[in-house]
């Protein structure tokens, strides 16, 4: 019954621009994905390893996802969450939601706890707050706003942007996704991106993991994450030819970004129309590799 062979990969974004240095997030990446294996290798489900990677690319405060996020034209942190679990297709996402430390945290309460499926603003804040969860305090205290300065505005619109995601194989051969954003710079009030769209920005079934990163507009427009599983299953095409064409996709309607996404069978896929991407993968052959760039 087990599968045994795990693999994972994380992203922290597809607004990366040759003229930075990432010689921080590089190696935050890798040391993410060693704990992440050995959680895998130990037989944690892919769930918790994908809530978990999320958690501490959020908590780092290195992407523009949880403490790294970016206002919006008000000055309010409205962050963007979701995560789904492959084996039952159960999933949990919050939308704009103000004050609270771990979004992603929140969405799989949401999940769990609630019998709905999306939780947004006020109602995700209050829910949050009710079930415990750790408030942000103040604002300018708790955020890096990583990636203030950074001139990586996509091309189409002009909005910088950035973003986490991590998808996982476990060792009971489960996939799963999830995805954390403070979503695109200097949005209007109440935008929600791709992120906490299931079939988006965010899927996972007995196919495929996928999540996705860049210009959210774009992919709500083409369900990005949710068409690459379905390419794979109705039009038998390969994990490789289903993500490049829905990258092509995005790219066609002049959209930006990437995504990362697994198989079941632990092969993995990483492809961007943008620059670069930070991501980090975990190999079934026990392979890590992190980078930013090509390799
Ligand atoms: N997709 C995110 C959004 O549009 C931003 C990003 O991935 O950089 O909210």
């Amino acid at each position: 019954m087990a599968k045994e062979r795990v693999a994972l990969a994380l992203h922290g974004g597809a607004g990366a621009r040759r003229s930075r240095d990432y010689g921080r997030e590089v190696p935050h990446m890798q040391g993410v994905v060693e704990a992440a294996r050995d959680r895998l290798n130990a037989g944690a489900a892919a769930l918790d390893v994908v809530s978990e990677v999320t958690a501490a690319l959020e908590a780092s405060g290195l992407y523009v996802a949880g403490r790294g996020a970016s206002p919006n034209l008000d000055g309010r942190y409205e962050l963007d969450a979701a995560l789904m679990d492959g084996s039952d297709q159960r999933a949990g996402s919050v939308a704009a939601l103000v004050g609270y430390k771990s979004p992603i945290g929140v969405a799989r309460a949401v999940m769990e706890r609630t019998p709905h499926v999306m939780l947004a603003g006020d109602g995700a804040a209050a829910f949050a707050g009710c079930e415990g969860f750790a408030a942000i305090g103040d604002p300018e205290v708790w955020f890096t706003r990583a990636g203030a300065g950074e001139d990586n505005h996509a091309p189409s619109t002009g909005l910088a942007h950035g973003t986490v995601g991590c998808v996982a194989l476990d060792r009971a051969g489960r996939l799963a996704a999830a995805t954390s954003t403070g979503g695109v710079f200097d949005k209007l009030p109440g935008r929600v991106g791709d992120c906490p769209l299931i079939g988006a920005g965010t899927w996972a079934d007995g196919t495929a993991a996928v999540s996705c990163t860049g210009q959210g507009e774009y992919f709500i427009r083409t369900n990005a994450a949710a068409q690459v599983a379905w390419r794979m299953r109705l039009a038998g095409e390969t994990l490789d030819a289903a993500t490049a064409a829905v990258i092509a996709g995005v790219g066609a309607l002049g959209g930006d970004g990437g995504l990362i996404a697994l198989d079941a069978d632990g092969t993995i896929a990483t492809p961007y129309n943008s620059q670069g991407m930070k991501r980090a993968c975990l190999h079934p052959d026990g392979r890590i590799e992190a980078l930013v760039f090509e390799g």
